[in-house]
């Protein structure tokens, strides 16, 4: 059997035909095909505001920019994500820590985090900003976190990579009560791909504009927003410091027609995992859990082997036999970056131990059922 990666793109005749027709069109940047795909984002989370970006990356950056977050600031977020959760805040010159993970859900201890920022109160260090992570798909435990944003005042960036499509309470990702602004990442692997590219999502109409100025320079063109109104229509201001952080018409029209296919995306995700659920129940694994009131896109399905050894060769057994089962993550605060600012092992043991014992097994709305059933059949092989 040919290679099985652990996530994969899926790009039909519609993906391609939407972007063959902006490549005959004048439009290859700064067009009418972003804000479309902008539309279709608000759309389908019941967002008021979306800005599309170059990367879930850069929409972070923005994110926390347009937050107020600069120079002696504080970010915090978990050490199970992605580095860019955590590189967001370095980039605008804040410190950055993390709040360890709930052993069930893979996301945020808002216990831990209630905790922390008891200390924090009395120690005059509280956070500015907390990114929290929607791993794997799960939203994290929004009622706590959102109580707290109200207790102690900081800005939450829901950082929703993996969770296009999930659900808190009946709600869609991207439109929760409280939440700041959403991120969502449109790399290859995840939910659905414009290549490369990003959105960050807010319910805030000052705080949307501020990113959009953000993302082209800090140019401002708005007539009403103008410092100087005498000049003519070629006029515009350069108002803050930003970046060219666009997405191009190109990806964006690649982005509306993946929109169109991401519930049918979903469906089959839900369906893998019924499978998986089902057909290594009687394994020595512990699958992964969905919280009450909540619905995951599943992006991933992280399982927990019996520990690291055995993680260790069922991961290179599966490799060696083309099944592109991955890790995710090494813990952000172990890596040589984050380490040289004063982390280190046993700083955050839940996420550690779970590094320890994880396996992100294949899917993707393309795997087929034969491709899942080889997956299952040598992951029974392996730990026998
Ligand atoms: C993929 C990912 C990112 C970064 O997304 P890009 O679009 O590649 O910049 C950030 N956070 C999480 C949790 C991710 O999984």
């Amino acid at each position: 059997m040919s290679f099985i990666p652990y996530g994969h793109q899926s790009i039909d005749d519609t993906d391609i035909a939407a972007v063959v027709e902006v490549l005959r069109s004048d439009w290859l940047t700064q067009g009418p095909s972003v804000s479309r795909f902008e539309q279709a984002v608000c759309q389908f989370t019941g967002a008021a505001h979306a800005v599309a970006m170059s990367s879930a990356t850069a929409a972070l950056h923005l994110a926390c920019l347009a937050l107020g977050l600069g120079q002696g600031g504080r970010l915090w977020t978990v050490p199970n994500t992605f580095i860019a959760s955590a590189n967001c805040g370095r980039y605008c010159g804040a410190s950055v820590d993390f709040v360890d993970i709930d052993a069930r859900s893979y996301c945020i201890d808002v216990e831990a985090l209630a905790g922390k920022l008891e200390q924090a109160a009395r120690l005059g260090t509280l956070p500015d900003v907390l990114v929290a992570v929607d791993f794997a798909g799960q939203p994290c435990d929004y009622a706590k976190i959102i109580e707290l944003k109200r207790r102690y005042g900081f800005k939450v960036i829901e950082d929703a990579s993996h969770a296009i499509g999930s659900e808190y309470e009946g709600v869609k990702v991207g439109s929760l009560a409280g939440i700041d602004c959403t991120i969502f990442s449109f790399h290859p692997v995840k939910l659905i791909t414009t290549a490369e590219g990003g959105m960050a999502l807010t319910q805030d109409a000052e705080l949307a504009h501020r990113l959009a100025m953000l993302r082209s320079h800090g140019i401002e063109r708005d007539p009403t927003r103008l410092n100087d109104t005498s000049q003519g229509a070629w006029y515009y201001e350069q108002q803050a410091l930003g970046f060219n952080y666009r997405l191009t018409d190109v990806q964006a029209a690649l982005g509306s027609a993946q929109m169109q296919r991401l519930p049918a995306f979903l469906a089959k995700r839900h369906a893998l995992v019924a499978r998986y659920d089902e057909l290594l129940a009687e394994l020595p694994l512990v699958l992964p859990w969905q919280a009450p009131h909540t619905l995951s896109a599943r992006h991933l399905y992280p399982i927990l082997l019996a520990d690291a050894a055995m993680r260790r060769h069922v991961f290179d057994q599966m490799r060696a036999h083309n099944i592109g089962v991955q890790v995710h993550y090494i813990p952000v605060h172990l890596q040589p970056d984050y380490k040289r600012l004063g982390f280190g092992e046993g700083d955050f043991p839940v996420a550690e131990n779970y590094y320890q014992r994880t396996l992100s097994l294949p899917l993707y709305a393309d795997l087929s059922i034969a491709q899942q059933d080889e997956v299952i059949a040598r992951l029974k092989e392996f730990l026998a």
